[in-house]
């Protein structure tokens, strides 16, 4: 390793919720000298930094984000010349659709010290925070985890000759693409009663879900006009999750006298 340069932690802050950060990413948020932080990224999380530490936006808002990554790997780098503890604090989990890999690499390859801090991904807050698994013994025995979203905005391929049956399709960045994505499935042959979710805003305080299926889902996002960030679950595990819901709103239902 190359000793002038400070050490980089590629950090998962999870999907929002700051007490679904890891103990080991607190920790390290508080010794960081500098955090180059993403979208996704809460303020809340942010204010667990010390004062003096320097705050770097590098999210998509800076510019064509396609042909942004190599400036952004420089500037970690930039940053490990400058400084011991550096920061990458992505959302989510940062092995899943977050660039880590081209990261590490870039990084490595300069002789920079890495480590990767897992976090939660969107997927396992979202669900738990609604109250229902992703895999279920009668409803889903596989998770798949896609991108809407293609290198160079193309849309992902993967949606063609898809079967949804017996799984959990989880789509990240899938919002824009909800037209193509449903297109693709029902022309895979999955039936237009397969049940769709989107939650938006996941595991913060205006979390919110939407259900249809692929049938309608598109009347029922655009009418209950859904907006990023959001995720697509779709499968049968979004029936259990109604399910479990009616059973929810029993128990909450106020008591009253008959
Ligand atoms: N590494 C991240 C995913 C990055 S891709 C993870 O493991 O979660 C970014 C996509 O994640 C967004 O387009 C959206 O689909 C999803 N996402 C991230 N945070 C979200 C949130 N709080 N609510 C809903 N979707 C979210």
């Amino acid at each position: 390793m190359n000793a002038e340069y400070g050490k980089v932690y590629l950090v998962g802050a999870g999907p929002g919720d700051p007490e679904l950060l890891t103990r080991k990413a607190v920790k390290i948020l508080r010794m960081a000298e500098v955090v180059l932080y993403d979208d996704l990224v809460s303020s809340k999380i942010l204010k667990l930094c010390r004062k003096k530490t320097e705050l770097i936006y590098v999210g998509k808002r800076l510019g064509q984000h396609s042909c942004q990554q190599i400036d952004l790997n420089q500037k970690i780098a930039d940053a490990a010349l400058q400084y011991k503890t550096v920061i990458r604090l992505k959302g989510g989990d940062p092995s899943i659709f977050g660039r880590v890999g081209e990261e590490v690499e870039f990084l490595l390859n300069l002789g920079i010290e890495c480590e990767i801090v897992a976090g939660i991904t969107t997927a396992s807050g979202a669900v738990a925070s609604l109250g229902f698994p992703l895999t279920h013994r009668e409803y889903s025995k596989e998770i798949l985890y896609v991108t809407g979203h293609g290198k160079n905005g193309k849309n992902s391929q993967s949606f063609k000759n898809l079967s949804c049956e017996g799984k959990t399709l989880v789509v990240y960045m899938g919002l824009n693409s909800l037209k193509e994505i449903v297109d693709d499935l029902v022309e895979s042959g999955n039936p237009e009663s397969l049940p769709v979710g989107i939650v938006e805003n996941a595991t913060l305080a205006h979390q919110r879900i939407v259900t249809g299926n692929l049938g309608n889902i598109r009347v029922v996002a655009e009418k209950s006009e859904v907006s990023s960030p959001a995720l697509l679950i779709i499968g049968d595990i979004i029936d259990y999750y109604l399910k479990m819901d009616s059973l929810r709103a029993l128990i909450h239902r106020p008591y009253t006298f008959s």
